[in-house]
């Protein structure tokens, strides 16, 4: 009698530390997917900038990944969000020999728009 009470009180303890232990997995899972959301997050590349909403013209700093078009406007929710400026992603940029660093491209090179001359680069 007394050792049918020990193995029931011994399998209640099992039971609990076997749901400690199903709960426990079930949070590991979740942290797991969450850290590689936020891994695969910082390896994209962002551009950050003056930007503004035109449908309320509010303006902020936006961070946002390269290639995104409309940002979401934290005034007023709605994705009419742009850029102020042009991007520029840091490092050395060609000029033209009349300071133009914005140039026109097709198949057989890049030409200066400004002046006309072809441009080759570094
Ligand atoms: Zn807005
Ligand atoms: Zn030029």
């Amino acid at each position: 009698m007394h050792r049918g009470l020990l193995r029931d009180a011994e399998r209640g303890v099992e039971r609990r530390a076997t749901q400690l232990r199903v709960r426990s997995n079930a949070g590991l899972e979740t942290m797991t997917v969450i850290d590689l959301a936020q891994a695969k997050a910082g390896r994209e590349p962002h551009l950050s900038g003056a930007a503004v909403c035109l449908a309320c013209k509010h303006e902020w700093v936006a961070v946002a990944p390269v290639g995104t078009v409309w940002m979401e406007c934290p005034a007023c929710s709605l994705e009419r969000g742009r850029y102020l400026g042009a991007v520029n992603v840091g490092g050395d940029h060609w000029h033209c020999q009349c300071g133009n660093d914005l140039f026109r491209a097709t198949p057989t090179g890049m030409y200066c728009p400004n002046c006309g001359e072809w441009q080759h680069g570094f």
